[in-house]
């Protein structure tokens, strides 16, 4: 047998890690890593933090698993305070980014369908990533996703990122809302503007249309903002939030407001484990760590001082760097050359981690809690990687 135990579906690096200090990784020959990835916009409080570890616990060892046909206090009190500090009325949780964006796609389309109405399709962006299920796949125009799992699930029409004209012109009989990432993640770190948010909101208003917002990755204080949409004055009616929120441990979330949420009823949708006590004590914990002004005004403050520091860092290899984009702490450094042996090189040269994305973009994505040392450190590793970096043949 030539297949691994583990399914081969992830290219894996040499990088093993067996243990998290704080925003460090250490691998299981010892080596220290330096951790600017956050398990991609996961670990925002780090490895270590004190209130996460506690909070899961005492959890852990007062209930871990109760069903979803019981009450659940510990569900009721997480989802009221996402009540309380977002848009929405109404939570359901998930354990993943996949599963939150799955949610919200039913909840546009269930709308729809109480409003007597067979509106189905969601107008969303190329270059999107929303998720591995069918209904995400689908949901992005990126090909290599879709190869040998065709046919794809009907109703998503895609138009270029950022187009409002393309974005109302493709609205139909049957279109039922946008589904956008107000930042693109996998698609390279690239903010939407303020018209094209603006102008979704506006859309979505004049024709009783759903604005579903894909935050997975940019949600939760991660760019300085509790959830990325505050930073455009707008509201979605549904939103779906992942990664951060648990700040390691598997949780999502899909948020809807009253009206959005009309559609679903009893008995139209469901998950074994969603909301679990372990899991709603993460998100709490998480919570209390990140949803106050001080901390949000503290990912602010380091965004503008690691966007600086980067700015004037670029300058110094016009050969390699274009320029630096994003919000908060979810910055991407856009290269002329290719960025994944840059990034490989970073990762195996120099111990930084970083995480590539398209557009031949490097994502910067330190854990929230990382201070001046940890960005001398970047800094240190970014300038070492930069200056013994030789470009491949082929890049
Ligand atoms: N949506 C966005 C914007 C993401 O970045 C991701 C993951 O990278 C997902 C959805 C899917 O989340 P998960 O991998 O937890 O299913």
């Amino acid at each position: 047998m030539s297949i691994t135990p583990l399914m081969p579906v992830y290219p894996r690096c040499g990088v093993r890690p067996v243990r998290g200090d704080h925003c460090h990784l250490i691998d299981e020959d010892g080596t220290r890593y330096l951790d600017f990835a956050s398990g991609i916009a996961v670990n925002l409080l780090g490895h270590s933090h004190e209130g996460l570890i506690g909070a899961i616990q005492r959890q852990a060892a007062t209930l871990m698993h109760v069903s979803n046909l019981y009450g659940s206090p510990q569900g009721e009190a997480l989802a009221q305070r996402l009540v309380d500090t977002t848009f929405a009325d109404t939570v359901f949780f998930t354990n993943s980014g996949a599963e939150a964006v799955e949610c919200a796609i039913k909840t546009a389309r269930a709308y729809h369908k109480s409003q007597g109405s067979d509106r189905f399709e969601l107008i969303t962006f190329k270059n999107a990533f929303h998720g591995r299920t069918m209904a995400t796949i689908s949901a992005s125009n990126q090909e290599k996703m879709h190869k040998g799992f065709m046919p794809l699930l009907a109703g998503f029409k895609y138009v270029e990122f950022d187009d409002l004209e393309a974005a109302k012109a493709a609205i139909g009989p049957q279109t039922a809302g946008f589904l956008v990432e107000p930042i693109q993640g996998e698609g390279g770190i690239r903010p939407a503007s303020m018209e094209f948010m603006k102008g979704l909101r506006a859309l979505a208003d004049e024709h009783d249309l759903m604005l579903v917002l894909d935050e997975v990755q940019c949600g939760v204080a991660r760019t300085g903002k509790l959830y990325a949409h505050e930073h455009y004055g707008i509201a979605p009616d549904v939103l779906a939030t992942a990664k951060g929120i648990g700040g390691g441990f598997p949780l999502g979330a899909c948020l809807a407001t009253e009206k959005a949420a009309r559609g679903m009823g009893l008995g139209t949708h469901g998950s074994t484990y969603g909301g679990n006590p372990l899991a709603m004590a993460a998100g709490m914990a998480v919570m209390d760590a990140v949803a106050n002004e001080e901390f949000l005004a503290e990912v602010t403050e380091k965004g503008e001082r690691l966007r600086s520091r980067l700015e004037q860092f670029i300058g110094n290899y016009p050969e390699l760097f274009e320029l630096v984009r994003g919000k908060g702490l979810m910055l991407g450094i856009k290269m002329k050359v290719e960025s994944r042996p840059f990034f490989a090189h970073l990762r195996d040269k120099h111990q930084l981690l970083t995480v590539a994305a398209g557009d031949n973009t490097l994502r910067v994505l330190p854990p929230l809690v990382a201070g001046d040392a940890e960005f001398d450190e970047f800094f240190d590793r970014l300038s070492a990687g930069a200056a013994d970096y030789t470009v491949p043949e082929t890049a």
